[in-house]
């Protein structure tokens, strides 16, 4: 049978829906369409039994109490409720002053993480950025070391959307209970994929999102632990005192059916999907690197995701590497931020060059990805990175057994 083009391998981005995830959805947009918080009638009870079930299918894939999940609108609202609504709870001194607290997170955290941590920069919390190893691990003795009197917040990715590197989190979480500051997690790439037990990895606050994880997207979860310590928040949406006071607003009922079925099924799948896509993954690995010289996989070589593959290629030009690998859909290592093409900062803080970092494609496997598409992407990426370098004379001169970094070139 022939393949289908474009191949998806960008399933850290999104994934597609499960099937029955869809089917487990569908009565709710319908039949069972009450609001969760009508309290008179079957519609609301009905309903309500939907989002019930839902908590408690997430909850058990944490390792978590029903009581302790928060529904959102994905991990960019659960990583700002932790973050923000954290830092507005457990503040020093109040608005307005400087240090008022201090947070530490690293360079490499999702956009949804920085940011929400600049803000409160802004507001007069102190932050450190932990800056990763070349292999892009935060540990916890980078963690302790950045410990202050005043740290009221580590914020660590569990794994790293972009290069899918594994942080240590057990030890760098107890270290935090050790000294009485909470700990958040942002685990979109890694729950749901990979074991969690919030109770045995220490952590006090969890993100997670529904599309990176065969659910639908628009809805994510935010763990709040009740025991030792008992987490609070301060909410970032006030109004009908939904999810106990933490997010008001109805709640998105079919999203969270969706949400607790993914989680469902991963639970029951993810031993069998992580092996089948490591194995994938280093199909692809293998394939590229074996048969091309100058380039290099990202990130630590084994505390990695089983199905996120980012390699760099020495001598081609990014946009032109992207243009030529076109039927295969990933992302490359350049961020599109208003006008201009920026370099990813997380290759960046890895210490690869802006060239390097914008000749690098990022592939992302998923529960349905096959042994020949993978064959096919080989094939295309070893193809085009022959080609582009056909045309670079920089590629010339390093066969010919030249340093480039030793060349002294014209300035016109
Ligand atoms: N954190 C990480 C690590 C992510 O990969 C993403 C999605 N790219 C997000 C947060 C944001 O998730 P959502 O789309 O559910 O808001």
């Amino acid at each position: 049978m022939a393949l289908k083009t474009p191949v998806y391998m960008d399933h850290a981005a999104t994934t597609p829906c499960d099937p029955r995830v869809v089917e487990a959805m569908l009565p709710f947009f319908t039949t069972t369409f009450g609001n969760p918080g009508s309290r008179n009638h079957s519609f609301g009870w009905d309903a309500e039994a939907g989002v019930d079930r839902a908590r408690g299918q997430v909850a058990s894939l944490l390792g978590a109490d029903e009581k302790e999940i928060i529904f959102t609108s994905g991990a960019t609202e659960s990583n700002n409720l932790a973050i923000r609504g954290a830092a507005a709870m457990y503040e020093k001194k109040p608005a307005g002053q400087t240090g008022r607290g201090h947070i530490i997170t690293s360079l490499i955290e999702h956009k949804a993480v920085l940011d929400p941590v600049k803000r409160l920069q802004k507001e007069g919390f102190d932050a450190t950025f932990l800056e990763p190893g070349p292999d892009g691990l935060i540990t916890a003795d980078m963690v302790r070391h950045a410990l202050r009197d005043d740290t009221i917040l580590v914020s660590i990715m569990w794994a790293n959307n972009e290069i899918g590197t594994i942080n240590d989190i057990p030890p760098i979480g107890a270290l935090c209970h050790e000294k009485g500051i909470l700990f958040h997690t942002d685990a979109t790439q890694w729950a749901g994929k990979m074991p969690v037990h919030v109770e045995r990895d220490n952590v006090d606050l969890l993100s997670m999102s529904g599309h990176k994880i065969y659910g639908p997207k628009g809805v994510g979860a935010l763990y709040v632990r009740r025991r030792k310590p008992r987490v609070r928040l301060t909410p970032l949406v006030d109004g009908g005192g939904q999810e106990r006071g933490f997010r008001s607003g109805t709640l998105n009922v079919t999203g969270i059916v969706g949400l607790g079925k993914a989680c469902e099924i991963a639970q029951a799948e993810m031993d069998h999907d992580a092996h089948r896509l490591l194995e994938l993954r280093t199909r692809l690995e293998k394939g590229v690197t074996a048969r091309l010289d100058s380039c290099q996989v990202n990130g630590h070589p084994t505390k990695r995701l089983p199905h996120i593959a980012n390699i760099s290629f020495g001598f081609v030009e990014g946009e032109g590497l992207m243009m030529a690998v076109k039927e295969i859909a990933c992302s490359s290592g350049s961020a599109c931020t208003s006008a201009s093409l920026e370099p990813s900062y997380v290759l960046k803080a890895l210490d690869l060059s802006d060239e390097l970092a914008h000749s690098s494609l990022r592939l992302s496997l998923g529960k349905w990805t096959t042994a020949e598409q993978v064959d096919y992407a080989i094939e295309k990426i070893v193809a085009a990175v022959r080609k582009l370098r056909e045309m670079s004379p920089l590629y010339d001169m390093h066969k010919e057994g030249i340093d480039l970094s030793k060349v002294e070139w014209g300035h016109h």
